[in-house]
C-alpha cells in the first residue's frame, strides 16, 4: 500500500482532513473529481467565506440540527450535541488560529461571523491547498471520481475509481459533500457509496433555500427587499384561524419565528436571510407534500395594541386621504399591490370613513401577511443539504463508521445542517479534523 490514508473529495472537509492527517506524518492521497478542488469553498459567503462564528459553544449548538432519530431539527433541541466531542478539540478559536498561523488575517463582523480580512474566500482555499502542495506526505489527483469503496470482513480495503482502477488503503475519509450547488461537484455520490455499505441515509432535502408560495407575487415586487421584518412558520397545514381571530392564538401555532431581519420576493415565493433560516424547519414537511402557513410581520417592533394606536392617530391626522394612497403611511409603495386585494377595503374610501373592524383588519395584516408555502427552490439554489448519513452509525469522536472499520465520514455528507453564520463550514472543518487526527 502506497498511502496511509485516502481522502475522497477536495472540499472544505476533505482539504482539512488531508492537512490534519499529513501534519501528523500520514501519507495521504487526496482524490477530487473536478478539475479543481474547493470549488464550493471559493464561492461561500458570496465570495467572502464566512468560515466560522465566535459564539461560545453553548450558543452555537442550538443553531445545528439533525434529522437522525432521537435528535430534532428544531432550534434549541439540537443535533449539535453530537458534535460536542469534535468541537471540544477543534472549534472556532482553533480554526481561526489554524488560518492565522498560515498568514490569513481574519475579521469578526456582525453576528460574530468570521471572514478573511481580505474579503476573499480564495484566501481560505489557498491556505488549505498551499499546505497540502507543500507537504511531502500528500499526493493530489484531480479529475478522479471514486465510484465505490471495497471492504473485506467489515474493514475498508480500497477505493474503486470510475474508470475501474483500484487503490488499496485501510483508512478512507469520505468527504464528498451533499447535493447543493451540484455544478461545484457536490452531486451526492457519497450517499450512494454509504448506502451500498449498509449505512442508513436520512432522506435529503434542500435547506437554507427560498420557499415557494401559492399567492401570486406582483411583478413589481420581484427582487424587492424588506428590512426589519419578522417571518414565522405555523405548525398547521390548513390554517384553522380566520382573519378575525386573535393574534394570541396564532402565537401558539408558531413553530418558527425568525429574528428581525431581511427578506426578498422571488417570482414564485420568498427568499432572503430570514426566509432561508425558516426553510430549515419547513423544507422536510414541504417535500413530504404538506402545505404550511407563514406569517410576515411588517411591524415587529410594535405590539398589536401599539400599532392600533399608531393607526388611529394616523387616520385622525389624514382623514381625507383615500385608502389606497394612504397605505404608504404604513407600507413601502411596492407592497400596496399585494396588500389591496387581501385587505378587502374599498380602495377609494377616505380614512375617516374606515370602520373599527377595517382598521383592525389592516392592523392584523401588517402584523401577519399570510403566505401558503407549497415547496422550496431546488438544489441549484440550496446552500446546504438537510439529511444524510445517520449519526447513529458514526462514532462522534473519530467520525469512523460503526459499520465499516477504517471508513471515516465527514462534512456535509453527515446528517447535520445549520443556520447561516459560519456554522456549516465549522461542521465541515471540525468533523474533518477529528477524522484526520483519528487516522
Ligand atoms: C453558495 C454557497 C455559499 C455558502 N456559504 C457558506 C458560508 O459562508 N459559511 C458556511 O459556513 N457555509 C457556507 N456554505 C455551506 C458550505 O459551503 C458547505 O457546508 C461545505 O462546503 C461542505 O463541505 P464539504 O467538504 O463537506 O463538501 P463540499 O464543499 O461540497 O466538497 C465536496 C467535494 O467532493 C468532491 N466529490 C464529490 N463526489 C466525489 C467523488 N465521487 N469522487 C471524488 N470527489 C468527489 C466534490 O467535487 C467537492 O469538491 C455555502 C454553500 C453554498 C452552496
Amino acid at each position: 500500500m502506497d498511502y496511509d490514508v485516502i481522502v475522497v473529495g477536495g472540499g472544505a472537509a476533505g482539504l482539512m482532513a488531508a492537512c490534519t492527517a499529513a501534519e501528523r506524518g500520514r501519507k495521504v492521497l487526496l482524490l477530487e473529481k473536478m478539475d479543481q478542488a474547493g470549488r464550493k469553498l471559493r464561492i461561500t459567503g458570496k465570495g467572502r467565506c464566512n468560515l466560522t462564528n465566535t459564539n461560545p459553544l453553548r450558543d452555537t449548538l442550538p443553531h445545528i440540527g439533525s434529522s437522525t432519530a432521537g435528535s430534532t431539527n428544531k432550534p434549541g433541541q439540537t443535533g449539535g450535541v453530537w458534535l460536542r466531542n469534535a468541537y471540544g478539540r477543534f472549534f472556532a478559536p482553533e480554526l481561526m488560529e489554524w488560518f492565522e498561523q498560515r498568514g490569513v488575517e481574519l475579521t469578526v463582523e456582525r453576528g460574530n461571523r468570521v471572514y478573511p480580512a481580505s474579503g476573499k474566500a480564495l484566501d481560505i482555499f489557498l491556505a488549505l491547498i498551499g499546505e497540502l502542495e507543500q507537504s511531502p506526505n500528500v499526493t493530489i489527483r484531480k479529475n478522479t471520481t471514486v465510484k465505490s469503496i471495497e471492504t473485506f470482513e467489515g474493514q475498508a480495503t480500497a477505493v474503486i475509481l470510475e474508470r475501474g482502477e483500484r487503490i488499496a488503503c485501510r483508512h478512507i475519509i469520505l468527504a464528498t459533500g451533499g447535493l447543493s450547488y451540484p455544478t461545484t461537484g457536490s452531486t451526492g455520490a457519497g450517499y450512494r457509496i454509504c448506502r451500498e455499505l449498509g449505512h442508513t441515509i436520512v432522506e435529503t432535502v434542500p435547506s437554507l433555500v427560498a420557499l415557494k408560495c401559492q399567492e401570486k407575487i406582483p411583478e413589481e415586487l420581484v427582487g424587492f427587499q424588506l428590512k426589519n421584518v419578522q417571518f414565522s412558520v405555523l405548525s398547521c397545514s390548513s390554517p384553522k384561524l380566520g382573519e378575525g381571530d386573535r393574534r394570541e392564538a396564532v402565537v401558539e401555532e408558531c413553530v418558527f419565528r425568525s429574528s428581525i431581519g431581511e427578506m426578498t420576493f422571488a417570482n414564485d415565493g420568498l427568499a432572503g436571510p430570514i426566509v432561508l433560516s425558516a426553510s430549515r424547519i419547513a423544507s422536510r414537511a414541504l417535500h413530504a407534500g404538506e402545505t404550511l402557513t407563514a406569517l410576515l410581520d411588517l411591524k415587529p417592533a410594535l405590539t398589536p395594541e401599539q400599532l392600533d394606536k399608531r393607526l388611529l392617530s394616523d387616520i385622525n391626522a389624514n382623514g381625507t386621504r383615500v385608502f389606497n394612497d394612504a397605505l404608504r403611511l404604513w407600507l413601502p409603495a411596492e407592497l400596496i399591490p399585494l396588500a389591496l386585494p387581501q385587505l378587502h377595503i374599498e380602495y377609494y374610501k377616505r380614512l375617516h370613513q374606515l370602520t373599527g373592524e377595517e382598521r383592525r383588519r389592516l392592523r392584523d395584516w401588517l402584523k401577519g401577511v399570510r403566505f401558503t408555502l407549497t415547496g422550496t427552490h431546488d438544489w441549484n439554489e440550496a446552500v446546504v443539504t438537510q439529511g444524510g448519513v445517520s449519526l447513529a452509525e458514526v462514532n462522534p469522536k473519530t467520525m469512523e463508521s460503526r459499520l465499516v472499520s477504517g471508513l471515516y465520514i465527514v462534512g456535509e455528507l453527515l446528517d447535520l445542517d445549520a443556520d447561516t453564520g459560519g456554522y456549516n463550514l465549522q461542521i465541515a472543518f471540525s468533523t474533518a479534523h477529528a477524522a484526520g487526527e483519528a487516522v
